[in-house]
């Protein structure tokens, strides 16, 4: 027979409340929508029998990157929280407008990820946004946000982080990805803000959107896992993962610069060689009008995979190390696409 659970609302937020030892599943208030009620955030707290880190997982900031969300629920089912040191804070839907329309942005149309921390009187999209942090994210000790591609697009396994702040390199040398890319804080994301305020936070980049993919869920669960022993909240040796992780510099998308039809040829985590032939555009006839080539060596992170191509449409996220600078013919050469 299934275990009856309670759902509670929460109006404020507040850990304590929270007893020792049990996993506890609440809504929290967010800002008000247009029934006169307020937007609910599904959280479900963690808290263990004894006293320690304050882990937060974040996932579906953007409504349609689900990935995340099979994470965390595989993560509530292997927690026993009567044998854990600490507190796990889970957010399997950050954004809960954009979940319901299956949409990445927020019901006003603005990406969440871009407006951290909102403003108590700003826009719905920046009330919402200052509601989720100040309520919330602000209460972690380190956070984990989990994201996928964006539609049209399909990832890797990869990480997004300040590789030169020793707890950001730490939290991203614990999971297990294919691509680790070092990025430095983009303004107005999670994890810019969470940075800023004293939280370390990477980014976790898993597969593509709109779907559950569980060979690359269970690979990030096993990060998480990793991550907890580090910060000995469960027990278990803590493993070096990061070997079969490539590390790279810098990425960059390459984009068409003809419309048509695209077919993308390299394969996720494929190494291309500069003046490589990454694409071929066809007009509507059949006919290859562009062969687009990677304008230098390097690892595919992401990839384009529909075939519907105005000019300008991203085809390849290519990852590569610093040696030259970047070529600034590039065009929109966008340190901020799916994250
Ligand atoms: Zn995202």
């Amino acid at each position: 027979m299934n275990k009856i659970i309670t759902i509670k609302l929460k109006d404020k937020f507040k850990l304590t409340d929270f007893k020792r030892g049990e996993k506890h599943r609440v809504y929290v208030n967010m800002s008000e929508n247009a029934l006169s009620l307020p937007w609910q955030v599904p959280v479900i707290v963690i808290r263990g029998a004894k006293k320690g880190k304050i882990l937060g997982l974040t996932a579906a900031l953007h409504g349609d990157e689900l990935n995340g969300i099979s994470t965390i629920f595989k993560l509530i089912e292997e927690i026993d929280p009567t044998k854990l040191t600490g507190t796990l804070v889970l957010l399997p839907i950050c954004n809960v407008p954009g979940y319901l329309s299956k949409t990445r942005h927020f019901s006003d149309n603005v990406d969440l990820n871009r407006i951290m921390p909102g403003s108590p009187t700003g826009s719905s999209s920046n009330q919402y946004a200052h509601m989720l942090t100040t309520k919330i994210l602000s209460k972690f000790h380190c956070m984990l946000d989990l994201h996928t591609a964006s539609y049209g697009r399909v990832n890797s396994l990869y990480i997004r982080a300040d590789l030169d702040n020793e707890e950001c390199r730490t939290l991203a040398y614990l999971q297990n990805p294919q691509i680790i890319v070092k990025k430095y804080d983009e303004n107005g994301t999670l994890r810019s803000w969470a940075n800023e305020n004293g939280i370390p936070a990477i980014t976790i980049e898993i597969g593509n959107p709109n779907a559950f993919q569980h060979s690359l869920i269970d690979e990030t669960l096993e990060g998480i896992l990793n991550t907890m022993r580090h910060f000995e909240m469960i027990d278990g040796e803590v493993k070096d993962m990061v070997a079969n992780a490539t590390v790279v510099d810098r990425s960059y998308w390459i984009y068409s610069s003809k419309g048509g039809i695209v077919d993308v040829m390299p394969n996720l985590t494929d190494h291309v060689k500069e003046g490589e032939v990454i694409a071929h555009i066809y007009d509507v006839f059949g006919s290859i009008k562009e062969k687009v080539r990677s304008d230098r060596s390097g690892i595919v992170i992401g990839r384009n995979v529909s075939p519907h191509c105005h000019a300008g449409s991203r085809l390849v996220h290519l990852g590569f190390d610093e040696i030259e600078p970047m070529p600034e013919e590039i065009p929109g050469n966008d340190e901020f696409d799916d994250l």
